[in-house]
């Protein structure tokens, strides 16, 4: 329950405020903040846009109470000031992905239509990490300095590597507890552990498919999938288009379905249409045989259960595994995997069994990224004070929930993912979700977190850190 006063002091602030704290995020949109190298330099890492952004959003905290310090570029941190040195820490971020093409509005700036706020990074984190800000600044407002230091960290890197949070903690130590408004509400409590890293294998001399490629992106269940291979003719088959390139030479073009690697489910993986029907129809050599079984294997399933490291845990549910990109360049073959698991399993056995799979067929397995589960308690503090502000405003009653994803939650020790859009909420089709064309957030929504978010705050301040 929230305290009836409380509540209609929330409304008033928004009544009197909305159309302001609406200028503001227009503001910020502006600012074209996608990463840009050819604009890289002192104080500006990940290019003038980023750089830009940064500064403004430390001149808003400025503004709303807190004292900014920016860390050459990278990001800055913000804080209002607390009785004890002891921080809670919001983190949200303030560079976009490119605009893209097929909008049907300006990207950079916020055009307000139907109840809806449209422009890149209204939802993608410009909206959400300010109604943080203002629910902050409402606080302080109220009661003057909070019991503990509340620190905004504000991320210019966040789509693009997140150099931004490393940076940070070269210089920081981290808040007792951290939430970010880069992710939905309830709220999530953990992410799945991400192995990533590429199959490859020396093409033979005696090879019959003179190319073999397909996917876009190492996270995602591919689409496509093409191959030109030595033979007369191929045989027709669903999803698989043939025709003659050449003097002995058919090009063969696989035809699935794109999902993302955190939910490939609904996916239907292009490369191992086209692997399957290679060795179905013996349009392979005897010497490639072994890799593309390994292939078809390792892209025939996204469960894991080809290569024997099917799991599953409570918090997270199944392991998923993707084999993105299929490609041969330079004598080589390659084949990327995108491994999101549980606790169910160490990293350490999931690298024994891809090992084991590249040495069946004489292909190497290399690994280029690894990040452990990360998981918070349920039932902890922390995650139900989240839980129960939101429920407490909203009356959605969701439970938390875990993903396959990555936020910046997970580069710290004690962190959750928190707003600001809505689990499973859908949008009417000419709204945009975030990093698509026409991205828009509904008003209610924005207002609904800052709202969420100042109950939240309030309440963990409270808590014994
Ligand atoms: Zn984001």
């Amino acid at each position: 329950m929230i305290d009836q006063n409380f509540e209609r002091e929330l409304n008033a602030c928004l009544a009197a405020h909305w159309d302001d704290m609406v200028a503001d995020l227009d503001a910020l949109v502006r600012i074209p903040s996608v990463e840009d190298p050819a604009t890289a330099g002192p104080g500006a890492p990940f290019g003038n846009g980023p750089a830009r952004a940064l500064q403004a959003g430390l001149d808003l905290c400025e503004r709303l109470g807190a004292a900014s310090k920016n860390l050459d570029g990278f990001c800055g941190v913000a804080d209002f000031p607390g009785e004890r040195a002891t921080q809670l820490g919001v983190i949200g971020h303030l560079d976009v992905v490119p605009a893209g093409e097929g909008w049907h509005f300006d990207p950079w700036r916020v055009t307000r239509k139907d109840g809806y706020l449209i422009g890149r990074g209204t939802g993608d984190d410009k909206g959400p990490l300010l109604m943080a800000l203002y629910a902050a600044h409402f606080l302080f407002e109220r009661h003057g300095r909070f019991p503990y230091t509340l620190r905004f960290i504000l991320g210019a890197n966040e789509e693009t590597g997140m150099a931004d949070v490393k940076h940070f903690h070269e210089v920081y130590a981290d808040p007792a507890l951290v939430f970010t408004p880069d992710d939905e509400f309830p709220v999530c409590y953990g992410e799945k552990g991400q192995l990533q890293g590429a199959f490859s294998c020396p093409v033979p001399a005696d090879a019959r498919v003179e190319r073999f490629a397909g996917g876009m992106a190492l996270n995602a269940v591919p689409a496509q999938a093409e191959a030109i291979v030595r033979a007369e003719s191929a045989p027709a088959a669903p999803r698989i288009a043939a025709e003659p390139a050449g003097p002995g030479l058919i090009r063969l073009r696989a035809q699935g379905v794109q999902a993302h690697a955190s939910t490939p489910e609904g996916g239907v993986n292009a490369i191992h249409l086209l692997a399957d029907y290679l060795l179905a129809h013996d349009l392979c050599a005897p010497s490639e045989r072994p890799w593309f079984e390994l292939v078809a294997r390792a892209s025939g399933a996204t469960d894991g259960s080809s290569f024997g490291i099917a799991s599953a845990d409570e918090a997270f549910g199944p392991l998923t595994m993707v084999a993105g990109m299929a490609g041969d360049a330079e004598g080589e073959r390659t084949l990327t995997i995108d491994i999101r698991f549980t606790s169910a399993v160490p990293v350490d056995d999931l690298q024994e069994a891809l090992e084991g799979q590249a040495a069946s067929c004489g292909a190497r397995w290399t690994a280029s990224r690894v990040e452990p589960v990360f998981l918070m308690d349920p039932q902890g503090d922390f995650i139900q004070v989240l839980a129960q502000s939101y429920r407490d405003v909203s009356g959605d009653d969701q439970p938390p929930f875990t993903i396959g994803g990555g936020t910046y939650a997970r580069s710290f020790t004690k962190a959750a993912g928190f707003g600001s859009a809505v689990h499973g909420e859908a949008f009417p089709s000419w709204v945009g979700g975030m990093h698509a064309a026409d991205e828009g957030v509904p008003e209610d929504q924005l207002k609904q977190a800052f709202k969420v978010y100042a109950v939240a705050i309030e309440r963990l301040m409270r808590l014994d850190l």
